[in-house]
């Protein structure tokens, strides 16, 4: 149990001193006990470990990397897809599964994490229109939204009141 960093051939060492280094030899490899340590690893040595990504060793998943961003492995999306029902957590639309995306409850840019209980299945239009956005901040201006947009459409009648009321 654990993860290693590897471009496939080499494997990232830890000298004694802390510098990252790469190895042929897997036991020589240092293993992380988390995808989050491991990435630190890899945010830290830019340039060292350019081509590198997380193995788990357990199961031989592969955790990616673009754009600084995890890339889950197919097993990982599929558990993700299965727990929401094959629904977007946002607008609670069906999706495909090739047409989810993996977006951040708490935005990455926000302190959140790559951790599975701050991931949710989203369909592309939502998790681009929520991108660096907290939950609750989000939900306050898709309601602010939509009430300016009912109230442009409706003007300031009976309707409008009766709307407002069944809001609050
Ligand atoms: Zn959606």
């Amino acid at each position: 149990m654990g993860y290693v960093l590897t471009n496939g051939k080499y494997y990232i060492r830890i000298s004694p001193t802390g510098a990252t280094e790469k190895t042929l030899d897997i036991r020589e490899a240092r293993i992380y006990l988390t995808t989050d340590k491991a990435k630190e690893r890899l945010q830290k040595a830019l340039g060292k470990t350019r081509g590198y990504y997380i193995l788990d060793m357990e199961t031989d998943s592969k955790y990616q990397f673009s754009h600084g961003r995890i890339k889950f492995p197919r097993e990982t999306r599929e558990l993700i897809y299965r727990s929401a029902d094959g629904r977007c957590a946002l607008c609670g639309r069906k999706l495909q599964i090739d047409d989810m995306t993996l977006d951040h409850i708490t935005p990455l840019s926000m302190g959140g994490n790559d951790t599975l209980d701050n991931i949710q299945c989203a369909c592309k239009a939502c998790n681009q229109f929520k991108s660096n956005i907290l939950p609750d901040d989000f939900m306050n201006r898709i309601t602010e939204i939509f009430m300016y947009q009912t109230r442009k459409r409706l003007g300031d009648g009976v309707k409008w009141r009766l709307l407002q009321t069944l809001i609050k």
